[in-house]
């Protein structure tokens, strides 16, 4: 049985897919944080590319894809899209179980897709250097080899909690050239506050937001970039949900069901975008699972309001489903996904009934993660492994009612910087957040469960 699809490199998607004209509700628009009133582009341009502002609000279905945009890409797309029969015959499931795997790029997850675009468009507009935040370390490094594929410097805050756990995604972004910093650090304003009030603080993406945003304002020639949340970051992630489209037709199959895990929403929206697109124009009721953390339920627990995108109250307010700025969640391995917000995309498919929010507890995850590392000899991720538990929960449901559903993953990423999160699980480590008990408080004493 064939079990991987590749795709030609001239098959290489020449566009990206902008589902903005075809949102059933047309999204809220962002506010300015000072007056409160919908913001200007012209106000975003201190920050980020001119080209990025542009596509954040553009009207246009599909956007060219710069030449020397796809000339990086080359260097990893197409990715495989690959049916993971070896789970299935473990799972002894009738389902079809599929996933896109975006382990293949340079920094080993999807965060490359959005980070080569807006090194380019910055290069393209005179930015000498570019200052970003990064959780789990995935989203620095993807940034800091684009930086230095386009000859431009590259600031990196780093959440303290996997700058401790992780010292290889240090290292990678070193290589790539840039230069890093734990946040809370002493660089900025935000950073020294966040200290003076807690000196042992994990740090946040919020947090470090608020770092890299103050960095960016204050440097020369110096713009800003964010790995997910926005709507260019989930434009440009398509690609990985237009080559899918078309792997899937080779393997005569279109998904019932479409699941990614959730941080900022990037990977899931630039997997499930273009199939939302693809299953209305089938009249196919394939559903959309998006995935995230019980200690982190920005989607199934959070509200639907505008709340700002970082800790110290600079960025624009965006309206998503937030457990506010202030919120600090405890360090869990899948740092990608320890956002209080939500890509505003997502929100608004959840508030109209297109996306199903799930989530899940890390115990549960790691235990599919393994058994999908034993079956298919790719480690997942942390993050992605929440998209692997619900897969593999739907599979299971498939085997008891017989259903032979085609379930599509988007594999975020794979787990091989993350192998200090599996000895934890293999050592019975990690422990279960109590039923009931709020964990989303993340006080040190209730976080010390999950690390
Ligand atoms: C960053 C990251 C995520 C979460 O970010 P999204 O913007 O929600 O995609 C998920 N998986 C991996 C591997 C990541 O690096």
């Amino acid at each position: 049985m064939r079990t991987m699809f590749t795709l030609d490199q001239n098959d290489l998607p020449k566009r990206w897919y902008n589902v903005l004209p075809d949102l059933p509700t047309p999204l809220d628009p962002p506010l300015h944080p000072g007056t409160r009133e919908p913001i200007e582009p012209a106000a975003l341009l201190g920050l980020f590319a001119r080209t990025c502002v542009e596509q954040e609000m553009s009207t246009d279905r599909f956007i060219d894809i710069p030449a020397p945009v796809l000339d990086v890409y080359r260097l990893w797309r197409p990715t495989p899209l690959m049916r993971a029969v070896h789970l299935e015959r473990v799972l002894e499931t009738p389902a079809h179980i599929y996933f896109k795997y975006e382990g293949a790029s340079p920094t080993g997850s999807h965060k490359t897709n959005t980070a080569v675009p807006q090194a380019y468009y910055n290069k393209l507009e005179g930015t000498k250097a570019l200052a970003t935040e990064t959780g789990a370390g995935q989203w620095g490094s993807a940034l800091a080899f684009a930086c230095q594929t386009f000859g431009m410097d590259c600031t990196v805050f780093m959440v303290r909690s996997s700058y401790d756990q992780k010292p290889y995604r240090k290292a990678m972004m070193s290589v790539f050239g840039a230069r890093v910093h734990a946040s809370p650090s002493r660089e900025t304003r935000a950073g020294r506050e966040a200290l003076a009030r807690d000196p042992n603080s994990f740090g946040s993406l919020g947090l470090a937001i608020s770092e890299a945003v103050e960095a960016a304002l204050a440097g020369q020639g110096t713009k800003y970039s964010l790995g997910s949340v926005l709507n260019h970051v989930l434009l440009h992630q398509t690609v990985i949900g237009l080559e899918a489209e078309q792997q899937m037709q080779s393997a005569g199959e279109f998904p019932d069901v479409v699941v990614a895990c959730v941080g900022g929403g990037s990977n899931f929206g630039g997997l499930s975008l273009p199939f939302y697109r693809a299953a209305r124009e089938r009249k196919q009721a394939t559903r959309f699972l998006a995935v995230e953390p019980t200690v982190c339920p920005s989607l199934t627990r959070g509200e639907y309001r505008y709340d700002f995108g970082d800790t110290a109250e600079t960025t624009p307010l965006l309206r998503m489903h937030t457990l506010g700025h202030a919120f600090m969640p405890p360090p869990i391995h899948a740092g990608g996904l320890r956002y209080h917000g939500m890509a505003p995309i997502v929100s608004r498919l959840v508030e109209d009934g297109i996306v199903e929010p799930l989530a899940y507890d890390q115990l549960d995850v790691f235990a599919s993660a393994v058994l999908f590392a034993r079956s298919e000899g790719i480690i997942p991720a942390p993050e992605t492994a929440h998209a692997v538990h619900a897969a593999v929960e739907i599979a299971r449901e498939c085997a008891r009612t017989g259903d032979e559903k085609t379930i599509l993953i988007g594999f975020s990423g794979h787990g091989h910087f993350d192998m200090g999160a599996y000895t934890a699980y293999l050592s019975g480590d990690l422990v279960r957040a109590e039923a009931g008990s709020n964990a989303c408080t993340g006080t040190p004493a209730g976080a010390r469960l999950y690390c």
